[in-house]
């Protein structure tokens, strides 16, 4: 899953990842982005193998049931380049969605989240990603943060979650 497909780099990472017999889910609430996405899929050929979705990624569980399990899910948090710097990610819905993708992670599965904090509205998002994945039992969940330590000016870091178990 692409839970924030922007200009669908990430999504045709995926696509070509997954192959033609897998399935790569995207969301977005920004028509253009599924709009460019769409365009670079197409050019890729691996449209066929992507379900595109112009809906906030917490509207999850209306397009998956708890059954269908998920390998693998990005997060490219903020706002898209180019576009309306307004209209970025949030911590609730990306809480929301995170806890949805959880559930139906399998077993090895990984989610990767990619934290921009440095626009207005960012360290909300990173203050309550963090305080929530530093929580999770280590019995069921890896978590690491990577990033740069020798950047200015608030760099991106990553907050990756691989399951350990099926949770009961
Ligand atoms: N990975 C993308 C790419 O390859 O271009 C960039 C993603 S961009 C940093 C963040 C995206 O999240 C924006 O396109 C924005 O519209 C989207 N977004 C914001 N709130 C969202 C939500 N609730 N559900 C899904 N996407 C959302």
């Amino acid at each position: 899953m692409d839970a924030t497909v922007g200009n669908g780099h990430d999504t045709a990472f995926l696509a070509e990842l997954v192959g033609p017999s897998g399935e790569v889910y995207g969301f977005d609430i920004q028509q253009q982005a599924i709009e460019a996405a769409h365009v670079r899929l197409q050019e890729a050929g691996t449209l066929d193998h992507v379900r595109l979705i112009q809906d906030g990624h917490e509207t999850i569980p209306d397009y998956l049931p708890v059954a269908k399990s998920v390998q693998g899910a990005v997060f490219n948090l903020g706002y898209l380049p180019g576009a309306d710097k307004s209209v970025i990610t949030l911590p609730d819905t990306t809480l929301t969605a995170l806890k949805a993708l959880m559930k139906r992670l399998t077993k090895g599965g990984i989610i990767v989240l990619v934290v921009y904090h440095g626009h207005p509205g960012g360290a909300n998002e990173r203050d309550a990603l963090r305080h929530f994945t530093q929580r999770l039992p280590q019995s069921s969940w890896h978590v690491l943060e990577y990033g740069f330590t020798n950047q200015i000016n608030h760099p991106p870091f990553i907050i990756a979650l691989e399951k350990k178990r099926n949770l009961s």
